[in-house]
């Protein structure tokens, strides 16, 4: 039986090298996660690259702070990822649904303590995450679309 690597990097076009979620073979990912550290976008050093995802993806405007403050809650802080001045809401993004479960009792925690500022939570395309919701829409996360 011969093993066929359909799968070709997207940049420099390798085939049968382990491809990461964003169609790179290893050596193009490690360059591009070099690359889109800590970019300095809106006079903000972004740390993480879907984050500037994010902005991309979501932000029409430049009225958006990068951590924009650090919320107290049962033994821990809290720094949502981003501020909206356009409609007064922090927001969270989370890159994948792993990372979305991994820290969704915080999120919940947020809410119910701090219950009059406007929180949500956002794949890095830009999509709502319903925290209410018992069943996620897990297919909004990017690593699931590729
Ligand atoms: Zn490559």
């Amino acid at each position: 039986m011969v093993v066929e690597y359909t799968d070709r990097c997207r940049k420099c076009g390798d085939i049968g090298i382990f491809v990461k979620k964003r169609k790179l073979c290893q050596r193009c990912y490690a360059a591009f996660m070099k690359e889109n550290r800590n970019k300095i976008i809106n006079d903000t050093k972004i740390t993480y690259y879907s984050e500037l995802d994010f902005i991309k993806n979501f932000f029409e405007h430049n009225e958006w702070v990068y951590h924009p403050a650090a919320f107290r809650l049962n033994g821990t802080t809290y720094e949502p990822d981003f501020y909206d001045r356009t409609r007064d809401m922090f927001i969270e993004v989370s890159a994948s649904s792993g990372a979305f479960y991994a820290n969704k009792e915080k999120y919940l925690e947020m809410k119910k303590i701090f219950p009059k500022i406007n929180f949500e939570i956002r794949t890095v395309n830009g999509d709502l995450i319903d925290l209410d919701a018992e069943r996620q829409h897990i297919q909004n996360f990017s690593e699931n679309k590729s």
